[in-house]
């Protein structure tokens, strides 16, 4: 076991400085491939957010009336020393959440690509002109909320930086970040970068710590002027309702039941690989996973046979290896998820597949696929955030739709078959906030995501998080001669 003597040391960024956290406390972050704590982080509470805030406070004024074409070259730069240290970054995020190596470069790559997308978006941020009558100009402008917190959780946190952090200093807010305690640390190495390539003191602060102890204060912190949470359900509500108590603006990015449909004329081939894709990329601990797989009766045999057999070759090992699937995040979450295992066992019987944690050290369990599952079953209706794939039968085009949009979450929706319009008769009806079809994970930096139902409000990412991270003010000027 390693000593903290041993242990690689991150601190807080506050007002363009790495300090400890006023009390000089630290925990430790565990490599869920080994269980070995790896780094000693500072650990933030309420009087560091305070701290924090009052430097973004502080920022906000200069920031905001910073040219933003000059913000937009600010995030540029930042874009580009993302990329110059992509190997370093990807690493630290291996370590820290157990991903695949290439899985945690495409998680650098894509905060890279927030920071360029919204750099170009900076000055293009306009309002409209809203004809009156001849007697009056009238006019909206876009202004920031002012100070933003961005609550972030471990399963994608070099990602959700970027998606989450990018629009809004683009658009002139600035920022109090509160990474994911099990995964802190690229956000503190992404927050000194932004310190080097000249992004002001107190424009970006960075808070690890926990959620109790920092992201609860930040929430309920009065001087935050907009929240963006991405995580469970449970700790939405919470910061949902602590924004509420400060008629503060909030969204909400939480978690997901998505159904993934496939007809007998899919192609299978992709369809396979797409159901892969969608339950076990980063072990299943995605919010858009596809953890329902709605298959038509008369393909299901064919279907199941393929995708054991290529569940059968994957390889599961340490992220550093770069495998096909590294362990789950944490102990804790470990302990969730071989939970639902039994769950599954007592619903169904035996898995198809899997059904089992790795006997060796670090946090890993079998991709596992449970067949015969009712939608109104435990395994079909809550958030696993495993690499468990409940598979459920179903005959018409009725069916599969109740069953597709039976459950409590609505973020993302998949469809394979060849029939178009099959298709967008089910992206018309599902309620979700995205649709895929003949795919999973379709979309880009430049694609509005966010949530129907208990999956969430607001959208981020493309255009929409303009609307997330700015206000309207409309202008009204009397013309008429006096
Ligand atoms: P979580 O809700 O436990 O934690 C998320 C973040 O909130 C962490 O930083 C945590 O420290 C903080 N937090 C915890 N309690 C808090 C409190 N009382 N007040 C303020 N902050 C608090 O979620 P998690 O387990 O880290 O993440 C997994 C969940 O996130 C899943 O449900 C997943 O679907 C969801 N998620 C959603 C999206 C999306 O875009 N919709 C993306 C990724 C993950």
């Amino acid at each position: 076991m390693a000593t903290q003597t041993d242990l690689s040391t991150y601190d807080l960024l506050v007002d363009g400085d790495l300090v400890p956290s006023e009390a000089e406390e630290r925990f430790e972050t565990v490599n869920p491939a080994t269980e070995e704590p790896f780094a000693a982080v500072a650990r933030a509470r309420a009087a560091d957010v305070d701290r924090a805030v009052g430097a973004a406070r502080e920022a906000f004024p200069e920031w905001r009336s910073t040219p933003p074409q000059e913000r937009g070259r600010l995030l540029n730069d930042l874009a580009a020393e993302i990329r110059a240290h992509e190997e370093s970054l990807a690493l630290l995020e291996t370590r820290d959440n157990g991903k695949p190596l290439s899985h945690a470069r495409a998680d650098v790559e894509t905060c890279a690509r927030y920071f360029e997308y919204y750099a170009g978006v900076a000055d293009k941020v306009h309002g409209d002109s809203i004809p009156l009558t001849d007697e009056y100009v009238d006019y909206t402008v876009r202004e920031p909320l002012g100070v933003t917190g961005q609550i972030i959780p471990w399963n994608l946190p070099t990602n959700i930086f970027g998606r989450s952090v990018a629009p809004a200093l683009a658009t002139g807010n600035t920022a109090v970040v509160k990474p994911a305690e099990q995964t802190p640390l690229t956000a503190v190495e992404i927050g000194r970068l932004a310190t080097e390539v000249g992004i002001p003191d107190g424009v970006l602060n960075v808070l690890p710590g926990f959620g109790a102890e920092a992201g609860a204060p930040l929430s309920e912190q009065s001087e935050v002027d907009g929240v963006s949470f991405t995580g469970s359900v449970p700790t939405g509500i919470e910061v949902g309702k602590s924004a509420i108590e400060n008629v503060t603006n909030v969204h909400l990015e939480l978690g997901g039941k998505s159904p993934n449909v496939v007809w007998p004329d899919a192609d299978i081939d992709s369809a396979v690989d797409s159901t892969m894709t969608g339950i076990f990329a980063n072990a299943g601990q995605v919010c858009s996973a596809g953890s329902r797989l709605i298959i038509h009766e008369d393909v299901k045999a064919e279907f199941l046979d393929e995708l054991t057999r290529r569940i059968e070759a994957m390889d599961i090992d340490s992220g550093e290896v770069d495998p096909d699937m590294g362990p789950l995040v944490s102990a804790e979450h470990f302990e969730k998820v071989t939970n639902y295992l039994d769950v599954g066992r007592t619903e169904v019987g035996e898995p198809l597949v899997g059904g089992d944690a790795l006997d060796r050290d670090g946090y890993f369990v079998e991709p596992t696929v449970f067949d015969g599952v009712d939608n109104d079953m435990r395994i079909a209706q809550e958030e696993i955030f495993g690499p468990v794939l409940s598979v459920i039968e179903f005959s018409t085009e009725a069916e599969a739709m109740e069953i597709a949009n039976d459950v409590d979450y609505g973020l993302v929706a998949g469809i394979h078959t060849q029939n178009m319009g099959r298709a967008h008769r089910f992206a018309r009806d599902v309620r979700a906030g995205q649709v895929y079809i003949n795919e999973w994970f379709a979309g880009g930096e430049e694609t509005p995501f966010g949530g129907f139902k208990e999956s969430g409000f607001g959208r981020e990412k493309g255009l929409a998080a303009v609307d997330a991270y700015t206000q309207v003010k409309n202008v009204c000027a009397d013309i008429t001669p006096n």
